[in-house]
Order: structure tokens, then sequence, then C-alpha cells
């Protein structure tokens, strides 16, 4: 596995009394036009909020269509591109298309790189709306914080990239040297199912040196974070088959096995004693994690009492590098339609998480080989509906990389850290497919409060604010970059 990654995170974060370098009189202007742009980025991000638009076909899809020209209109405000426009692709293997994008482009001069700012605008359903303190598509201040369904996730993410234009050009005219791509998704919460058509389709627009993804998070609300890696994900349903048909379990109970035991048998060979996965090929990256305690872990995943965390090594090495498995559905006798009977057949869903470097692809073979490999009793195994998802490894040695870092110091006055995440973001290996020699930055606006998909999602306002200026001070450092 690559071993690119945070071997050096911990010197770094204890060398934060290191001073910075003076901002030049640019930076000084921009960090200043960024600080003074907050309160009018936060007016349009709750313009936004109010938008209720969600991919999914059961909401009103006329919302994410006036969400696309709300965002549209903010890209042709900053008057700094040579196009705007809403776009959508197909979906490949259907007849449908996608959700509406905002794909904008200004193209670079005198040898100046590309950047290519990502977010999406499209939202998550609210759920139940009786478990909102205020109303998911009012946005409402309360505490420091700003509530609303999209608040955060992501329209924050579309606002820093607005707001960082808009510092850009108030600090240094127009007439700037830097290109930059805007592409705004309309349907990431729904499985952004036309994105690599998307990118097919407008590769020369969205063709770029670097490439901000401003979808993840920080460590916390005042210490920045650069997201490194990502885990990815194999998912699929597993059905074991024993028997023709079911039986009475007086008549034969004892010396035929049932379904439910060879499906128990068989997946509690999946895990050692301790929780651990125990399938040999799936891999683990190697790297270091910061200090997170075991108490935290108790308190944010809801642990009860008794119940001991799983797994060995570092908490965060746990959840960032290693692989987890975990059974997410089954299709069985119902609780209520429980008979005395043996039962011929189970369905379950089994969910991997795999660690950042090794493809889905290749976990879901180790999966396959160990479950078949391991099934008592001669039973029948069935693999179906299976989902794959590739996990990302920073390459963090690019110059973006640096740049980045040293803009998230100088905006949060703290030193960041390198962030593992152990869920998956899918669609940026179809931007590493398609892009190789971009940098990429996984970079966002979320605290660990911020409860993205959760009633009372909210957005820390100090870390917008910082997180806003990070990107001016980004855009202003690569437009000093001439090739
Ligand atoms: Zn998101």
């Amino acid at each position: 596995m690559s071993r690119v990654g945070n071997a050096h995170k911990i010197t770094r974060m204890t060398s934060e009394q290191s001073s910075r370098p003076d901002p030049t009189p640019t930076e000084a202007a921009v960090h200043g036009a960024a600080r003074g742009g907050v309160t009018a980025a936060l007016a349009d991000l709750g313009s936004l909020v109010r938008i209720p638009g969600i991919a999914w076909p059961a909401f009103d899809q006329t919302q994410l269509q006036r969400s696309a020209e709300a965002v549209k209109a903010l890209a042709e405000g900053t008057g700094v591109f040579d196009s705007v426009e809403i776009r959508t692709a197909a979906i490949p293997g259907t007849d449908e298309h996608g959700q509406p994008a905002i794909l904008a482009r200004r193209a670079a001069r005198n040898g100046a790189p590309t950047i290519l700012l990502y977010a999406h605008h499209d939202v998550q359903p609210p759920g139940d709306e009786a478990l909102w303190q205020t109303p998911p598509f009012e946005p409402t201040v309360r505490d420091g914080r700003l509530y609303g369904r999209g608040a955060a996730d992501d329209k924050a993410g579309i606002m820093a990239h607005i707001g960082s234009i808009r510092a850009l050009t108030e600090a240094v005219g127009d007439d700037f040297d830097l290109g930059i791509a805007l592409f705004i998704e309309g349907e990431e919460e729904y499985g952004s199912r036309s994105f690599a058509q998307f990118l097919n389709d407008n590769k020369d627009a969205l063709r770029a040196d670097v490439i901000v993804v401003a979808d993840s998070g920080n460590w916390d609300s005042v210490t920045p974070a650069l997201t490194v890696s990502l885990r990815g994900n194999a998912k699929f349903a597993l059905t074991v088959r024993t028997l023709e048909h079911a039986s009475h379990s007086g008549m034969f109970g004892g010396a035929v096995p049932d379904a439910m035991l060879a499906t128990i048998k068989l997946l509690s060979t999946l895990w050692d004693a301790d929780g651990a996965v125990a399938v040999e090929g799936l891999a683990v990256r190697d790297t270091d994690t910061p200090a997170y305690t075991e108490d935290t872990l108790r308190d944010e995943a809801g642990l009860l009492p008794n119940t001991t965390p799983i797994g060995a090594g570092t908490i965060l090495s746990r959840i960032w590098n290693k692989p987890s498995v975990t059974v997410t559905g089954i299709d069985f006798t119902s609780v209520g339609a429980a008979s005395n009977t043996i039962s011929p057949e189970v369905t379950v869903v089994v969910s991997s998480r795999v660690a950042p470097g090794q493809s889905a692809a290749d976990a879901y073979a180790a999966l396959e080989k160990h479950l078949r490999a391991n099934a008592p009793f001669g039973a029948e195994l069935t693999f179906s509906e299976v989902d794959l998802g590739d996990g990302f490894l920073a390459d963090t040695s690019g110059e973006a990389a640096e740049i980045a870092r040293g803009a998230m110091h100088d905006a949060y006055g703290v030193a960041p850290v390198d962030l593992g995440i152990g869920g998956s973001i899918p669609f940026i290996s179809d931007l590493v497919r398609e892009f190789p020699q971009a940098q990429i930055l996984v970079t966002g606006v979320e605290d660990p409060h911020a409860r993205a998909h959760s009633p009372n999602e909210s957005l820390h306002l100090d870390t917008f604010a910082n997180a806003l200026a990070t990107e001016a001070l980004l855009l202003a450092r690569l437009n000093e970059r001439k090739g």
C-alpha cells in the first residue's frame, strides 16, 4: 500500500508554535476582504438553505432546479467567469439524466494554474421534522451556529467557494491570472449517479491543476484539517442455502443444518474474538493517528456502560486505516411470524469499509474468497447486489497541499491536522481517474458537531469564516504561481 500520508503529522502538531512568514500586502488584503465578506456570504447561505433541493424522486424536483438557478446567479455575480451554465449528464445504463449541476469556467492567463472548486447544492431529506428544534429550511442562528438542512453539508461549501472568489476580486480586481472552474453538483446525496458521465462530457471545462473538494470536515471547530484518506466500501448480499425446503424442527432438528445455523457460523468467521476483522487479503494502512480517547469514543458513539470497543491498535487507526465488516440487513422470518421450522435459506447484507489504498474490488474478492472457504456443512452461497466504491489516499507531497496547509494555518491561527475519514466519498475516485495529474485537496466547513444528514444540522460560524479565509488565501497564493 502507498506510504503517502500523515506520518509527519505528529511533529507538525507539536511544532504548532513555529511562526508563519508574514503575509504579503496582497495576502493581507485578500485575508481582510475574506473577513469582511463573511456576513454577506452567510446571508446568501441562508437564502440557499431556504430552497429544499433534494435529489430523491419523491421530493419536488422543481426545487432542485430553483437551487441550481440560485447557485448559477451567485457564480455569475462574482463577475470572473467566462461562462456559467446549468448542465446535466446522462446516467449510464438508463435513459434518465442526472440532476442539474452548475459549471462555470474562467481561463487561466499568463501561465497561471487553474483550480477546480467542487461542492454540491443538493441536500439530504430533512427526516422527521419533529426532531428539529427549528424548521429545517428556515435558517436560524443560535449559539454561534447556523441551523438548517444544508447549512453545513454542503451549501456552506458553495459559499466558501463564492466568498473566496469575491475576496480575491475585491483585493486584486477581476483581471487576475488564476484559472477557475466551478462545479456544483446536484445529486451528491443521491449517489452522484451521473457524476462520471458529467466528468467525461465536460472534461475540458473541468480540467485543472488543483481540485478543491469542499465536502469534508475539520478536526474540531477551531482546528483545521486536510482530509488525506477516505475508506472505500464493498457491500453485497449473501444468500446461504442448506435445504430444498423448510421442515418441521421436531422431525429433523439436530440432524440437518438449517440455513440460519450455517449463516451464524459462517458470519462469525469474519471477526476475531476481539471483534477485529479476520479476513485474509483485506489490507491495513500503516500510519500514525492523532490521540483520541476511549472516553471520547464512548461519548460520541453512544456505547452502553458495559459495552467495550472492538478491534486493536489506536482507536482512530481502527476507524481510518483498517477495514470493518458490518452485517446491515437480513431477510428471514420475522419475530412475530416465527414457528418451529427449519429454514432452508437466509439472505444478509454485508457492508465492508475498505482501508485507504486498497481497491474495493480487491477487498470484495478477499471477502468472497474467505466466505466460500468457510461455508459450513457444504452450504450453498450466492453473492448478489455487489456495490463497490474506492477509497482515497491523497498525494500530500505536492505543492498545493503545502500551500493549503499554510493557508489553513494563517486563517485559523492553528496548524492543520491531516485527517482520515472512516466513510467514503466515492466520486473522488472518479476525479482521480479522470484527472490523474491534478492535486486533489479535500477540505470542508464542518466540525464534529455539524450533524450532517441528521436533524438539527448546523454550521459553526467561526469555522465557516476561517474556511472562507483559508480558501481566499489559497486562491491568492495560487494566483501568484506562474507555470
Ligand atoms: Zn456533502
